[in-house]
């Protein structure tokens, strides 16, 4: 599933690059130049928000106040000027998850927002049909009962889930390898795949031959 971020920052130049960046990561970008506009953009497709602090029309905190009095959980990163410094622990007050102060390294930024996209999980994670995934706690749930999956399993589950099509035998065993698990070869996903449909459910496992497996909701 694909993050969107609402990206909210007057500066047009520092805006675009942010939007540049944020796409490399495979992250959608939502603009807004306005607490006016990210109040009308902050619509149920966003995931996290970057959240400029000095905005023309009024201050970012306060409006992450007033999300958050409205009932608003979604995460939010301020971006604060350097002398807006001591105003860090006002924005944190206000709601904010995380902040940057300008100017920050990129990287920084990144690895600061993909937190807070895990953190999200929870609020807007994977769902198809019944089933949702719980990336915390590394379960599968039907309904709200945990399926009692091996790490293997519930990995396999997630790729499946994640995808909105046929995922092929190689793609599933690179994920499982990456994840550093002991290797599996082509017979052990096999074995893995039966035991999974006996706990998941085989309706929802399709084998298409020769290609590999696609998630059915049913
Ligand atoms: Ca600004």
């Amino acid at each position: 599933m694909q993050p969107v971020i609402l990206l909210v920052e007057d500066d047009m130049v520092l805006r675009s690059a942010l939007k540049e960046l944020f796409a490399r990561e495979g992250w959608l970008v939502q603009e807004a130049a306005s607490a006016r506009e990210a109040q009308e953009r902050l619509d149920e497709t966003v995931h996290a928000v970057v959240l400029d602090v000095g905005l023309p029309d009024g201050d970012g905190v306060e409006l992450c106040k007033a999300w958050r009095a409205a009932g608003e959980k979604r995460p939010v990163l301020f971006l604060t000027a350097r002398d807006e410094e001591l105003d860090v622990v006002r924005a944190l007050d206000g709601g904010g998850n995380d902040y940057v102060t300008k100017p920050f390294r990129m990287q920084e930024l990144l690895s600061r927002i993909r937190v807070l996209l895990r953190g999200s999980a929870d609020i807007r994670g994977i769902r198809r049909g019944d089933f949702s995934v719980d990336e915390e706690k590394m379960q599968i749930l039907k309904g709200a009962s945990p399926l009692p999956l091996t790490l293997t399993e519930y990995k396999i589950v997630r790729t499946l889930m994640e995808r909105r099509g046929i995922v092929p035998r190689e793609t599933l065993l690179a994920r499982l390898w990456d994840d550093g698990s002991r290797y599996i070869d082509d017979n052990t996903l096999s074995v893995h795949m039966s035991r999974l449909r006996e706990k998941v459910g085989a309706e929802h496992i399709q084998t298409i031959r020769g290609v590999g497996y696609q998630w059915s909701d049913i």
